[in-house]
């Protein structure tokens, strides 16, 4: 399941990637190429403009709240998405690349040094070298995985 986010909705697109979801989130361009780019791709589209409808998307779900957790609850109800909690940190959240491992020793220099005592686990994005390490994302992260089961 792979997911085309309009830019209305940034936060969801950040954590549907948080989760492992292949998420693009379309920030520039017009709704008629957010369509075409939802089809070409065949990503379910996400937005809050009901207007984009009219333009055959491939599978479009309108999204009915402004908050974040009825957002999730809808996606949720409709499309059944799951959270596996292996798949947690598995791509940027930045840019949607798929996260590689990286040995402990070679971020030293690269995140803050109490991050670096306390974690053994670290990856990286190869296209944009962002960091990551289970820190205060995947707390949150399971508190909405608890609600969820
Ligand atoms: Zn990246």
């Amino acid at each position: 399941m792979k997911f085309i986010v309009d830019k209305m909705l940034g936060r969801l697109a950040k954590w549907l990637r948080l989760f492992g979801y292949d998420t693009v989130y379309f920030t520039e361009g017009s709704d008629k190429e957010l369509v075409f780019e939802s089809v070409r791709q065949q990503r379910i589209l996400l937005t809050r403009d009901k207007g984009i409808s009219k333009r055959k998307p491939l599978k479009i779900i309108f999204i009915n709240s402004e908050k974040f957790a009825e957002q999730i609850e809808q996606l949720k109800s409709d499309l059944k998405i799951e959270i596996d909690t292996k798949k947690i940190f598995t791509r940027c959240i930045k840019c949607n690349t798929p996260l590689e491992k990286i040995e402990k020793e070679k971020v030293k220099d690269k995140v803050p040094p109490y991050t670096f005592e306390t974690h053994d686990d670290f990856s990286y994005c190869p296209k944009c070298n962002k960091i990551y390490w289970q820190g205060s994302h995947i707390e949150l992260a399971e508190k909405i995985i608890e609600k969820w089961q």
